[in-house]
């Protein structure tokens, strides 16, 4: 799923949680920073350093394990009593994080079943149904989301 895909279903979460701006900037942050794995992946394949990266730190691998956001949440609790700020900006991270890994997981090549192995994969959708990179399935998902969203929490 594209980069703007995510941060529109980010936002959308946001909106029908109806978090505040600062929050809906984290979630918005959260809802890509998922894919920087992508970068990882780069860094595996060109530089010999690269190497050292372990295969499950590349793409769709831990950063797109239903358990990470999971965690994020459980940091976010932990903090809350001694650091109520932290605690909400890790929580709007955590939110845009699982909002990026659910929709990922409506794709083709899906989400890892486990932490330390990007295979087997996971999806919420069958294989045929499944929502591709940049087609009109991601298009009409996220036209799909916006009405739900505007019919579900009016904006007037
Ligand atoms: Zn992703």
């Amino acid at each position: 799923m594209r980069r703007r895909s995510h941060l529109i279903t980010g936002i959308v979460v946001s909106y029908l949680l109806n978090l505040d701006i600062p929050s809906t900037v984290g979630v918005a942050f959260g809802s890509i920073l998922p894919d920087l794995d992508v970068k990882l992946e780069r860094l595996r394949d060109k530089w010999l350093i690269g190497k050292l990266i372990p295969d499950w730190a590349g793409h769709r691998g831990i950063t797109h394990w239903i358990g990470t956001p999971i965690l994020i949440f459980l940091i976010s609790w932990f903090l809350k009593p001694n650091h109520p700020f932290i605690a909400k900006a890790i929580s709007s991270l955590g939110i845009g994080w699982l909002s990026h890994v659910l929709t990922d997981a409506l794709t083709p090549s899906g989400i890892p079943l486990a932490p330390l192995s990007r295979y087997p994969r996971i999806r919420l959708l069958p294989k045929s149904l499944s929502i591709k990179y940049d087609s009109l399935g991601e298009l009409l998902f996220i036209i799909l989301i916006l009405v739900i969203a505007f019919v579900v929490k009016p904006p007037i």
